[in-house]
């Protein structure tokens, strides 16, 4: 059997709901209604008889009814009897075949062709004769209000609800219409594998800030970061296979002369070793990162001298900052210990500093500096050479983004995007500043090592 749609199950639930509140709520003011309407009918029958029975009067052995007295008003009939029980004058409904005797001050009720009576009579004396008055109304409720309102009840509700259940229809319709564009999308793009779909927020749901509508936002949004994430993914691998091709063919170019070049042999050898260190320092980082992305990225955690590794990278690098009359100087704080990772932790600054030579200004100088500031290490590298523009400070740190002015540099734009994945894995925080044209300074923090916070407080007892 086909299974309901979510818009008829809520069309049908809600109609019943309906009539039968309807339904409820109709019984219970006809019942009410009804129980009002016989106080109300015994109430006014007992005033118009105590009425009557003051505008009766004797003259000797008769008696005199004053003129005012209706016999029928407002559905109450009064009719006057002697003592025995022989009717003077009144009026009685033709309905009521047979009326119960005579009973002073009672209310009694008939039921007679489906319909109820009330009777009441009362009885006093004048000048020695007994008089009877008796009054007899019909329930107002009978026949009047109570088959009415059924009627009302048989033509009205089935029109009222067949406008509520079409027009909850309609609304819910159009509430899910969303949800039906969202499923075609979809189904679309996994039929085509078209990321650039979107759902269309057509004016009927922008006007509406309803669950469904942050529904659409919301699929829409992941279409955005899955077509995101698709285009960085095929854009990453373009890139690596582009890096990869450049030494791939300076490698069989090299070696095909060295073949048919004897003398070439060493020269070529050379390029070739030179290529294939580039592609191994290429596939180096690549593995950092798709580690780094799987959180595979562990460091081998031991206790670093991080002030002898910043020490010790300065003094290599200064051959390399000479080539371009670069001074490295240092401000290297002694005896600061961070846990970590050595070969990563060397692999941060040689490619922090590797940047500031590279990007720096011929006869400037780059500075090494590290301190602690509270319980972290703050390395700073600075340098006074080419700096970044403001709107490419965010994009450094994309993986293979290279700055356009610095594409003759040789490079791969992996360096950065490598460094923050390091330094994340430390557990650690890494920002650039610049100032365009003036120079750049890439500063990373890392939490210092436990034991190094231990040896200091105990040190500082010991002082005390
Ligand atoms: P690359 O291999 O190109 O150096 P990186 O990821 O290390 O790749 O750096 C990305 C880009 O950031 C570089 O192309 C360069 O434009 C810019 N950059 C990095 N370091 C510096 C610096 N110290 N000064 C100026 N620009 C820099």
């Amino acid at each position: 059997m086909r299974r309901l749609s979510v818009k008829v199950k809520i069309t049908i639930w809600y109609t019943i709901f309906l009539v039968i509140i309807t339904a409820g709520f109709l019984a219970i003011l006809t019942y009410t209604g009804n129980v009002r309407a016989g106080e109300l009918a015994r109430t006014k029958l007992a005033d118009s008889v105590a009425d009557a029975s003051e505008q009766i009067d004797t003259l000797g052995e008769n008696f005199i009814i004053d003129n005012d007295l209706d016999f029928y008003e407002d559905g109450v009939y009064l009719s006057v009897y002697d003592e025995n029980a022989r009717l003077i004058e009144g009026r009685r409904p033709v309905e009521l075949m047979e009326l119960p005797a005579f009973a002073d001050k009672k209310m009694k009720k008939l039921d007679e062709g489906g319909e109820t009576w009330y009777v009441y009579d009362s009885s006093f004396d004048m000048d020695g004769h007994t008089v009877w008055v008796r009054g007899i109304v019909k329930d107002f409720a009978e026949g009047g209000t109570f088959t009415f309102a059924l009627r009302f009840a048989a033509i009205a509700l089935p029109g009222l609800v067949i406008v509520a259940a079409l027009g909850g229809y309609i609304i819910t319709r159009r509430a899910f219409r969303p949800v039906r564009d969202i499923l075609r999308t979809v189904d679309e793009i996994s039929a085509d594998g078209d990321l650039s779909r979107r759902i269309e927020n057509g004016d009927v749901h922008e006007k509406s800030s309803d669950e469904v509508q942050r529904l659409t936002s919301a699929f829409n949004g992941m279409f955005d970061n899955l077509e995101h994430s698709f285009e960085k993914e095929k854009r990453f691998t373009s890139d690596v296979s582009h890096e990869l091709r450049t030494p791939l063919s300076v490698i069989i170019s090299q070696s095909d002369y060295a073949l048919e070049d004897e003398g070439y042999r060493e020269r070529a050898l050379e390029v070739i070793n030179r290529e294939a260190r580039r592609m191994a320092g290429l596939v180096n980082r690549l593995l950092t990162l798709a580690r780094s992305d799987s959180g595979r990225l562990k460091p081998e955690w031991e206790n670093v001298d991080l002030s002898d590794m910043c020490e010790t990278v300065a003094w290599q690098q200064e051959s390399i900052a000479a080539e371009k009359n670069i001074n490295v100087e240092t401000d290297i704080e002694a005896g600061v210990y961070v846990r970590g990772d050595e070969t990563m932790l060397i692999r941060v600054l040689l490619n922090l500093m590797d940047n500031a030579i590279k990007y720096g200004r011929e006869n400037g100088r780059v500075r090494l500096s590290l301190r602690k500031e509270g319980s972290a290490a703050r390395c700073v590298v600075e340098d006074d050479g080419i700096g970044i523009k403001p709107e490419d400070m965010e994009k450094i740190w994309e993986r293979f983004y290279r700055v356009e002015s610095s594409r003759s540099e040789e490079g791969s734009g992996l360096g950065l995007s490598m460094v923050e994945a390091l330094v994340k894995a430390h557990g650690g925080s890494i920002k650039a500043e610049s100032v365009f044209g003036q120079g750049s300074s890439f500063t990373v923090m890392l939490p210092l090592s436990p034991e190094e916070d231990t040896k200091e407080k105990t040190g500082s007892e010991g002082r005390g």
